[in-house]
């Protein structure tokens, strides 16, 4: 018989690896890796070249009223088979990662607008199930029924080290104080908004990888996947 598919679902504080992991482990089951962050981000770099945001404002009735008019998509990349944004058309996958967006993105994630159109298209994503999704609110609100949860968790320090060494092999400009500023200044927007906010569901694992291997975490997750859709 064939296993049943399930939703997996992957929420955490910013850059704990959720991506990483959430990709391998689509790769090891077939199933699709929805990378959520990348929506928001989109929905923010569309926001910051209208100029609806800066450092001290963001016109939220102006992104509001252009919502209809943004449209984000995931396409493969044969090359590297892996999904990547487009916005409008236009593949944005490489300038959603810069600390530019970084800074702006979380304002936008609590607007509430935002969140229900993008969260209407990650069920749509999800209505055949067989999908791994990283976000924030994965298993607290566009899944509460997911098979598998996990909340993943990581010292800030840890996890802006991460965050610096990546961006810096993208040859971007940035201080590691910058990044730890960014990620400890998400990590309270998203958890505090009223909308969603980033919290762990009470069945979710609960998963603290500040000294685990990159590999040691996987074989770790894929146990509790294989379990899952064992009992599914
Ligand atoms: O996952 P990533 O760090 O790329 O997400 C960028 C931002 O998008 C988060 O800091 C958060 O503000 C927002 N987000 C969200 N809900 C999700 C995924 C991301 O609010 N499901």
């Amino acid at each position: 018989m064939e296993d049943k598919k399930i939703i997996i679902a992957i929420d955490g504080h910013s850059s704990t690896g959720k991506s990483t992991v959430a990709k391998q482990i689509a790769k090891e089951l077939k199933y699709i890796y929805v990378d959520t962050g990348a929506m928001y981000r989109a929905v923010a770099l569309y926001a910051m070249r209208k100029n609806f945001i800066d450092d001290a404002n963001l016109d939220q009735a102006a992104l509001e009223k252009e919502l209809p008019n943004i449209n984000i998509k995931f396409k493969i990349n044969v090359a590297t088979g892996l999904a990547e944004v487009l916005l409008n058309g236009e593949n944005v996958e490489e300038e959603i990662r810069t600390l530019r967006v970084s800074k702006h993105v979380s304002k936008i994630a609590a607007v509430s607008l935002v969140r229900k159109k993008l969260v209407e298209q990650q069920h749509q994503m999800g209505k055949d199930k067989g999908i791994v999704m990283d976000g924030r609110d994965i298993g607290t609100v566009v899944f509460p029924n997911a098979e598998l949860k996990l909340f993943m968790t990581a010292t800030a320090k840890d996890r802006a080290e991460r965050r610096y060494l990546e961006l810096k092999e993208r040859e971007e400009n940035v201080s590691y104080e910058d990044v730890l500023k960014n990620v400890v200044n998400r990590d309270h927007i998203d958890s505090t908004r009223k909308d969603s906010p980033l919290r762990k569901a009470s069945d979710a694992i609960k998963i603290d990888n500040s000294n685990l291997t990159l590999n040691q975490q996987f074989e770790q997750i894929l146990l509790l996947a294989k379990t899952a859709i064992k009992n599914a």
